[in-house]
């Protein structure tokens, strides 16, 4: 909704009540450590971080209060979509040799990625993409050598340590995952985009969201986040007696990596960056993306009609937010959302 350009980074903020920390995030990332430990993955034609798109404002309900059907369908920009998507999961952070934070995420994370490919949920983005899509979780990487940030740049800068610039995939999307808590950050999770070793790489991030109230769907499939037992591993693990799916932290993960992955596919940063028209994709007049238009809204299921937002992927039982979909808003078929109609459950 609100470009915003500095030399060497250009952002466009989307979570409409979180400018405060996207400013102080411009100074942080000013104030990076050009005397980085990994100093031969930034060769001088790269362009450090690029952008991000402030995913799933921690308090959605004004963002999607300030949609109005003016605003409501989204166009494309020029630029390009991800018909073609190739992840490789991030564990990033000290805490990632620790069995009970671990806990079922990196096996529920592995489940949810590697079923999203043809599920119901993939449908929700089709109409965005020319050919349909084919996405493959095609490998996992773990660093507990270094403690996670949120910075966008170390963020890039830990994808492009792990993976390597002789590796990046040009259909690459690099999800990290870490152990930082959310403090009083208004976002869970962010996409965002920028190279390594000159060649583009669109990455995203997540905080640890164990126990966080401002990031948590409350999925029918978690114990509450205050119950003692929220964290410990669901039936996503095998030999587990859970009668619930998945570890709170698990599921509040689930939702978000949707929305940043429907996101990506949808809108990736367009390269090569040549002017401010990064965002090439789909979004709305105020820079709303498809996940952020129906952000913590969970519409009705066909698999299981009395909790919304259930998806099934691989015979897992999610709970995750619609998508919006500009055919459905268009004919009145999606769920009602803020008065409108375009928001897909996924089911
Ligand atoms: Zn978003």
């Amino acid at each position: 909704m609100k470009k915003f350009i500095l030399p060497f980074l250009i952002a466009q903020a989307l979570s409409f009540n979180a400018f405060a920390d996207n400013d102080k995030s411009y100074n942080d990332n000013n104030d990076r450590d050009e005397n980085s430990q990994v100093e031969d993955l930034h060769a001088p034609k790269d362009n450090l971080i690029v952008s991000h798109f402030w995913a799933n404002d921690f308090t959605p309900r004004k963002a999607s209060a300030a949609l109005t059907p003016a605003t409501a369908n989204m166009t494309f920009h020029g630029g390009n979509v991800m018909s073609a998507v190739n992840t490789t999961l991030i564990f990033w952070g000290k805490s990632w040799s620790n069995k009970t934070f671990i806990s079922d995420k990196v096996a529920g994370l592995n489940s949810l990625y590697g079923n999203f490919d043809s599920s119901t949920y993939a449908g929700t983005v089709s109409e965005y993409l020319p050919t349909p899509l084919i996405h493959k979780l095609v490998q996992q990487k773990t660093d507990f050598s270094t403690s996670a940030s949120n910075n966008p740049n170390n963020v890039l800068s830990e994808v492009c340590k792990v993976v390597g610039s002789a590796n990046i995939d040009p259909n690459g999307y690099y999800p990290v995952y870490t152990d930082v808590k959310r403090g009083s950050a208004g976002y869970c999770a962010y996409h965002s985009a920028g190279t390594c070793g000159g060649k583009p790489l669109q990455f995203a991030f997540f905080f640890n969201l164990d126990g966080d109230a401002g990031c948590d769907p409350q999925s029918s499939f978690a114990l509450p986040r205050n119950d003692v037992n929220a964290q410990k591993p669901g039936y996503v693990l095998a030999g587990s007696t859970s009668t619930k799916a998945e570890s709170q932290g698990l599921a509040a993960l689930a939702s978000v990596t949707a929305h940043e992955l429907a996101e990506t596919i949808t809108d990736p940063v367009a390269f090569p960056v040549t002017s401010s028209a990064f965002w090439g994709g789909w979004y709305d007049s105020l820079g709303a993306e498809n996940g952020d238009k129906c952000a913590w809204t969970f519409g009705p299921s066909t698999v299981d009609a009395t909790k919304p937002g259930t998806v099934s992927l691989g015979g897992i039982p999610w709970k995750l937010q619609g998508e919006w979909s500009n055919a459905a808003q268009t004919a009145g078929t999606g769920y009602l959302s803020n008065g409108l109609t375009g928001c897909l459950s996924g089911s």
